[in-house]
Parts: C-alpha cells; structure tokens; sequence
C-alpha cells in the first residue's frame, strides 16, 4: 500500500480566498498518522509530470499555455480572449504563478501512484491531492487545470489496462468522462448531485458514451438532500454490477468527500458513515475483478476541518484493512431530512436507476 504526499504540493494553491486549499490534504494527513494508519503503508513523495506526461490527454498548445499564464512577464502577452477561452480568469480558476508547477505536482503525485500499482511495488495506492475531474483537453474548468484522473488512466491504459474510473465527488466527472467518452476501453461511472442543481450541470442517465464506446460510460444523479441511505442503495445497485459486466483489469476511484451535509459548495446530505463502506465496496471488487489494482484519488470536499480529513482517514483504513483505528473519527449518526423530502429523493433515485437500466440494457431496480 503506497500514499503520496509532500509538503511540496501546499503549491497547489489557487488563491487565499479559493475553497480548494491544499491545507485540506496536510489536516488528512496529520489525522491519518495520528491515528497511526501511517505504519501501514508506504509514503511516496510526489514529482512534477513532464509535459509528455500532461500531454497524454491535453494539448501541447494548452500546456504551453498554462505555463506562460504562471510567469508574469509572459502573461502579460496573452490575448484577454485567449485566456478566457481556456477557462482562466474567473474566481474559480484564478491565474497565479503557482499555476504549472502546482498543478503539474498533483498530476505526478497520481502518477507516482499508479506507476507504483503497475511496477508492483504496491497493490492499492492513494494519492490524496489528485482527483481534479472537471479539467478538460484544452480548457481549466472548476478548480482544475491539469486532469490527473484523466492522465492516469491514459497511463494505465497505454500499459494495457482495461481501466475502470468510478467518481463518487459530489459534481459529475465531466473532464474526464468526456476525454474517454469515445473510448471502449475506459469506464467511467459518474455517481453526483444532479446537473439540474449543481454544476457542472451534466452527467445525466442516459449519457451514455458514443459509437463504439457506447456503454462505458455510465452516469446515476442524486436529488438534493439525498442521505446515506439512498446514496448507499445507488451506489450498490450501480458500481458493482457495471465493473463486474466490464471486466476492467484497474479501478482508478475519484473519492471527493463534498456529498456530506456540512459541504458548502453541494446540497446532498450524506455523513461520514458512507466511507468506510465505500473502500471496502472498492477494495473488495478491486480483489474480485483487478489482482487488487487500485488507485485511489482525493477530490473535492471542502468542509476542510469538519469532514475531509475525517473522511478520507476513514476511507484510507479501509485501503490498509484497519478500519478499527478510524472507528472514533465517523460521524455519529445519519442526517436524515423530513418526509416529503425522503419521499422526493427514493422517487428520483427509483427513476433515474430506470433510466440508467434502459441505458445500458440493465436492471438496476
Ligand atoms: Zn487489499
Ligand atoms: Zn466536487
């Protein structure tokens, strides 16, 4: 079991006002040696990918761009319209000279990851700063530049992987479900609070993916306030049964903890108490389906103090097969909200499982 981390990706930092604030993974991190889960793993420093490496599912005119934004004498040649188009400027992806390097950092700590999953050197490995899922080919999208996820599973794939991605962050995975969305031999599974209600505002059942890659991609939305209960019976309704039918030989997991009911930035209304079922779901089919290959990803979760380092401390003890040193740490019951709204999330989930089913020829009822 392998963990990546260093002190060099607090240069993941955006801006001082931004929600994605590396900080987050240090608080992980501290609690997830504190708890003395630390002794069961091996910890990997990161490394910056090389643009080869970026350039698996970006474009090299993108690349480059992202590193004339990140020096101030070059930035001052760019066009104000070329710079918005790749999706720079806004609040959520501010320009700052940190920009390269940090974000090139977390694409390497994924890789370091996945390199030590396909060399042996681990079976499972967890790269807590990656996860940046809305990243596209040419275009930085909510809080993210670089796709690691993406880039990852390119890797694998070029290694001869039949890679599954499976997304339970609480904003569909649109970056990297669209640059495998043509692609057979790439899953990608999006579970996500419905673009009806959150950005990016897609990932809807029937998007499906297209022409030969028809079927592997896969996509179940959630009504606001939808708890654990509901969040636990689409997930075990879906991931499972679609992984068994795709006979992927990786799982690559994108494990944004921003479902719980104290995010800022999402309305789901998930606790703590789904994490540990969610590792051992992964860990299980990781075993049943992959030789055990699995690279674990952060993602977004931005009740820094109160949740992530909890979360994924919890999700984490699964990956080491010690849940019982994070038991303390869970959240102490469910959130479960009034009636009619219980009632609104069942009939939706029940629906959209039935879209999802006619989708890919399935029963997920
Ligand atoms: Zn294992
Ligand atoms: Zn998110």
């Amino acid at each position: 079991m392998a963990l990546v981390y260093g002190e060099a990706l607090m240069k993941h930092h955006l801006s001082d006002q931004h929600p994605l604030q590396p900080i987050r993974v240090k608080l992980t991190m501290d609690l997830i040696r504190s708890t003395g889960l630390i002794e069961h793993c091996e910890l990997l420093p990161p490394r910056l990918a090389t643009d080869q490496e970026l350039e698996l599912v970006h474009s090299p005119e993108y690349v480059d761009l992202v590193r004339k934004l990140s020096d101030p004498a070059q930035r001052r040649k760019l066009s104000h319209g070329r710079i918005e188009a790749a999706g720079f400027g806004s609040a959520d992806n501010p320009i700052s000279n940190e920009l390269h390097e940090g974000t090139a950092l977390v694409v390497g700590a994924t890789l370091v990851a996945a390199q030590a999953i396909e060399s042996g050197r681990a079976l499972h490995a967890f790269s807590p700063s990656g996860g940046l899922h809305h990243a596209h080919r040419e275009r930085a999208s909510g809080f993210c530049t670089y796709d690691d996820p993406a880039v990852a599973c390119r890797w694998l794939k070029n290694q001869g992987h039949r890679v599954a991605y499976i997304d339970v962050d609480v904003h569909h995975g649109d970056g990297v479900e669209g640059i495998f969305y043509s692609d057979p031999d790439v899953l990608t599974i999006s579970l996500h609070e419905s673009g009806r209600y959150l950005f990016p505002g897609s990932g809807f059942p029937e998007d499906a993916g297209i022409g030969s890659a028809r079927g592997a991609a896969a996509n179940l939305p959630f009504s606001p306030f939808t708890w654990d209960d509901p969040w636990l019976e689409g997930f075990d309704k879906v991931v499972p049964a679609l992984l068994r039918k795709f006979r992927p030989t990786v799982l690559v997991t994108q494990d944004g903890c921003d479902t719980h009911y104290l995010d800022p930035l999402a309305h789901l209304a998930a606790t703590t108490r789904i994490w540990p079922h969610v590792g051992r779901t992964f860990h299980e089919l990781a075993h049943e389906l992959c030789e055990g290959r699995w690279l674990a990803l952060g993602g977004g979760g931005y009740a820094i103090y109160e949740v992530v380092p909890r979360a994924w401390t919890l999700f984490f003890a699964e990956m080491v097969e010690r849940p019982d040193l994070a038991a303390d740490i869970n959240d102490p019951s469910t959130v479960v909200p009034d009636e009619a709204a219980q009632e609104r999330v069942w009939l939706s989930l029940k629906q959209d499982l039935r879209r999802l089913g006619e989708a890919h020829d399935m029963d997920f009822g």
